[in-house]
């Protein structure tokens, strides 16, 4: 068994089944140890990992949808000609997208990360799902916010009727950046308060940064869960690439 996490707000929902996955349970082994999902890191247990995944959700992993991440701000609808994409090959993955969002059900939208932030997002009205994979470079460029405006703008979605979870990631506790980092943090937001000064170091908060862009939009604070696990504190349960890990865990969302 693969330990999963899940958003105690998120699981209140009948009308969506989701998770994020841990490192835990599996069948990889050495530095992928144990639950490495990802089909490109060269671990040839990742596909069994996968399945095994599927198995526990009793959600065929045909009906897995998956991104070829490259930290943008592009998001895709999924549609159910895409289901299967990537799932069991990295090849035929939704190419160049970092956020996935649907109206329609049995399609298990997938983001992969180790340290980025994954946010599963769900409108409990218009019943419209959203995953969405935002490091540092989709926070500053509003990945987020992109996903909700076009949610409002094309759904009519409203602020109390959407939810969101934000999971397993780096958080302001370890997450040091560069001067490069800062100042784009600074002209995205234009202020620093998501930036934590200590030590003489620079520190970044990808949580508050990401559920700034939520309450924007009126959503009320209670409609956000952050799930609080920091990848880095907690790398004996997560994949967490600045410890160095090519291990990745998945986030997953589905209408059902
Ligand atoms: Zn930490």
């Amino acid at each position: 068994m693969i330990k999963l996490y899940q958003s105690k707000l998120l699981s209140r929902f009948s009308q969506i089944k989701h998770f994020f996955s841990s490192r835990i349970g599996g069948f990889s082994t050495g530095e992928f140890a144990q639950a490495n999902m990802s089909l490109k890191s060269g671990d040839s247990h990742a596909l069994a990992n996968r399945r095994l995944l599927a198995r526990q959700l009793d959600v065929d992993l045909d009906r897995f949808v998956f991104l070829k991440q490259t930290h943008s701000n592009n998001f895709y609808v999924v549609t159910e000609q895409d289901a299967g994409k990537g799932a069991f090959e990295y090849q035929s993955a939704i190419d160049n997208v970092d956020a996935l969002i649907t109206t329609r059900k049995n399609l298990m939208l997938i983001v992969t990360t180790a340290d980025c932030v994954p946010i599963l997002v769900f409108d409990s009205e218009k019943n419209i799902i959203a995953a969405i994979h935002s490091g540092w470079r989709g926070t500053v460029k509003k990945i987020l916010a992109r996903v909700l405006g076009f949610m409002f703008k094309n759904y009519g979605s409203r602020p109390n009727d959407v939810y969101l979870a934000i999971g397993p990631s780096i958080g302001v506790c370890c997450y040091e950046v560069g001067h490069d980092v800062e100042q784009q943090v600074i002209a995205a937001f234009g202020h620093d308060k998501f930036l934590d000064y200590r030590d003489g170091k620079i520190f970044f908060d990808l949580w508050q940064a990401n559920a700034a862009q939520a309450l924007n939009f009126g959503i009320p604070q209670e409609n956000i869960d952050i799930l609080g696990l920091c990848t880095l504190c907690h790398n004996d349960k997560f994949y967490s690439a600045r410890s160095g890990d090519r291990g990745r865990q998945l986030s997953g969302i589905m209408l059902i």
